[in-house]
C-alpha cells in the first residue's frame, strides 16, 4: 500500500464488518485509496505517522451508502406541475408520468439529471449507486454523459441504459449495445458499467437471453423491475402461464449476478426460488409507497435467506430517509415493531448492497477495503453516541449531518460543500439544461393541476 495517510481519529467507528464491530473513540487510518487500519485510536497510530488528521469527536464514522436501484433522471421530476390526467395506478403512472418524460430525454438531460443527481447523494453521504437510464431518443452515448457527470462529482456509480422492447425489438437491442459498449470503454474513471432490462412485461426471453450472455460475458451485474406492481405477474400469467421470477428462473436469468428491483407482487414460491437461485433484490420503499403498488414482502424474503438491498427508484435522494422509511414501512404494515431491525436496514443500504452488485471492496471498514467512508456529526447531539449506533443513524440522521465524504480515499464533500465540483457552477448548468426539458415536457412551475380528490 502507498500513498497519502489520513486518519480518521476519536470518532464512534461502526465498520459493518462480519463482527459488526463498533468501536467508541475508534479510528481508521486511510492510505492511497485503501483502509489501512481499523480500532482504537492507539492500535491504529501504531500503523504509521499520517500525512494529515480529520477529527471525528461527537461524530458517527462508517462506511458510505450504496444505493441499489435508482434513476438518477429521475430528479427532474422534482416539482413538475405536469398538464397530464392523474394517473390511478401504476401501469398508467409509467403511462402518464415516466414514459413521457424519458421520450424527451437527450445526452445534454442525460449529464444534467446525472449531475444534480450525483451532487445530492454525495452531499447526503451516498458514495455509490446504481442506475438504469432510459431515453428512447437518446440512447447512444448517453451513458458517457452520465460518467462525466460521475466523474465531476467524484462519486462512484454503476451505470446503464435500460433496454426495453416498449417500442420496437431494435429499441431493446439497441439499448443492450449501449450497455456493451460503455462495459468495453476504457478509461471510466469512477464509473462502472452493468446490463439492464427494463420489466419482463416490456421484454421477450430474446432479449433476456441476450442480457444474460453479455452480463457474464463481461462480468458485469444484471438487473431488471421485477413485479413492481401487479401488471407483471398478469402479464406473466397469461403470455407465459407462469408468474414473474417462474419465467425469469427458466430463461435463466436468476443468479448471484442478478438485482432485481422490486419484488412487491411475489408469492412465497418465487421468494423460495429466489433464495435458492441466491438472486439479490432491491427494495424501494420510498418509490413504493409514492406510486401506492403495495408493500414488499420483506420479512419473507430475508426468513429464506435472501439478499435485500436498498434502493430509492429515482425518488428521494437521501438513503438515511430512504432507511427510516424502510424501517417504519414494515412495521406498520405487520403491526410488528419487531419485524425489521434498525441493524439489518443499514446492512441493507452498506454491506448487502455492496454484495448484491459484487462489489466486495466496498460496504464495510476493514483493512485493504476501498476508502468509501463517511462521517457523520449530528447538528445538536442530544443523547450520547454510546448506545446503539444503529438505532441512532435510522432514527436519528439525516444526509445533511454528513460532514465528510471520502470515495477511494479522495474527500469529495466537507462541510455539506462539494470540493470536485464548482458547486454554483453546475447548478447554473443544470438548472438551464432541466429548465429547457421542463419546457418540452408542458410544465410550468405555476401551472394549476387538478386537485387531489379524496374519494
Ligand atoms: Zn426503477
Amino acid at each position: 500500500m502507498s500513498g497519502e495517510k489520513t486518519l480518521i481519529r476519536d470518532g464512534l467507528v461502526v465498520t459493518m464488518d462480519a463482527d459488526r464491530r463498533v468501536v467508541s473513540r475508534g479510528a481508521v487510518m486511510v492510505e492511497g485509496d485503501r483502509i489501512a487500519a481499523v480500532g482504537g485510536v492507539d492500535d491504529v497510530l501504531r500503523y504509521g505517522k499520517p500525512d494529515r488528521v480529520v477529527e471525528a469527536r461527537d461524530s458517527i464514522v462508517m462506511p458510505g451508502l450504496i444505493c441499489a436501484h435508482t434513476h438518477l433522471y429521475g430528479i427532474a421530476l422534482r416539482g413538475a406541475a405536469l398538464n397530464i390526467k392523474p394517473p390511478s395506478d401504476f401501469l398508467q403512472i409509467l403511462q402518464r408520468v415516466w414514459w413521457p418524460l424519458d421520450e424527451k430525454l437527450n445526452n445534454d438531460d442525460a449529464y444534467a439529471t446525472a449531475l444534480a443527481a450525483c451532487m445530492e447523494f454525495a452531499l447526503s453521504g451516498t458514495t455509490a449507486f446504481a442506475d438504469t437510464y432510459s431515453a428512447p431518443n437518446g440512447i447512444e452515448g448517453s451513458l458517457d454523459r452520465i460518467a462525466e457527470a460521475v466523474n465531476k462529482v467524484g462519486i462512484r456509480g454503476i451505470i446503464s441504459f435500460e433496454a426495453t422492447e416498449r417500442r420496437s425489438e431494435e429499441e431493446g437491442r439497441r439499448g443492450l449495445e449501449e450497455n456493451i459498449r460503455f462495459l468495453k470503454r476504457g478509461d471510466r474513471g469512477r464509473a462502472i458499467g452493468m446490463i439492464s432490462l427494463h420489466a419482463s412485461f416490456t421484454i421477450s426471453d430474446d432479449l433476456i437471453r441476450a442480457g444474460v450472455e453479455a452480463a457474464e460475458k463481461y462480468k458485469a451485474p444484471l438487473t431488471i423491475h421485477v413485479s413492481e406492481g401487479p401488471n407483471d405477474v398478469y402479464h406473466n400469467i397469461e403470455r407465459y402461464g407462469k408468474r414473474t421470477v417462474e419465467r425469469l428462473r427458466d430463461v435463466g436469468l436468476l443468479s448471484e449476478r442478478a438485482v432485481l428491483a422490486h419484488c412487491v407482487h411475489l408469492n412465497v414460491e418465487e421468494i423460495r426460488i429466489l433464495g435458492e437461485t441466491k438472486t439479490n433484490v432491491a427494495h424501494n420503499p420510498m418509490s413504493n409507497m409514492l406510486n401506492a403498488v403495495g408493500v414488499q414482502p420483506l420479512p419473507e424474503m430475508l426468513a429464506n435467506g435472501v439478499n435485500v438491498s436498498l434502493g430509492n427508484d429515482g425518488y428521494v435522494f437521501d438513503m438515511f430517509e430512504n432507511m427510516r422509511s424502510c424501517f417504519l414501512l414494515h412495521r406498520v404494515a405487520r403491526r410488528d415493531p419487531g419485524v425489521i431491525s434498525a441493524q439489518k436496514v443499514v446492512e441493507m443500504a452498506t454491506i448487502d448492497a455492496a454484495r448484491a452488485y459484487g462489489l466486495r471492496e466496498l460496504g464495510s471498514l476493514e483493512p485493504g477495503k476501498k476508502a468509501d467512508i463517511i462521517i457523520i456529526r449530528p447538528k445538536i447531539l442530544a443523547t450520547p453516541l454510546t448506545g446503539s449506533p444503529y438505532n441512532y443513524i435510522v432514527n436519528g440522521i439525516k444526509g445533511g449531518d454528513v460532514t465528510h465524504v471520502f470515495v477511494d480515499g479522495e474527500l469529495i464533500a466537507e462541510n455539506q460543500r462539494l470540493l470536485k465540483v464548482a458547486q454554483e457552477e453546475a447548478q447554473k448548468e443544470v438548472l438551464g439544461i432541466i429548465g429547457r426539458l421542463w419546457e418540452r415536457l408542458g410544465s410550468s412551475p405555476l401551472e394549476a393541476v387538478e386537485p387531489l380528490k379524496l374519494r
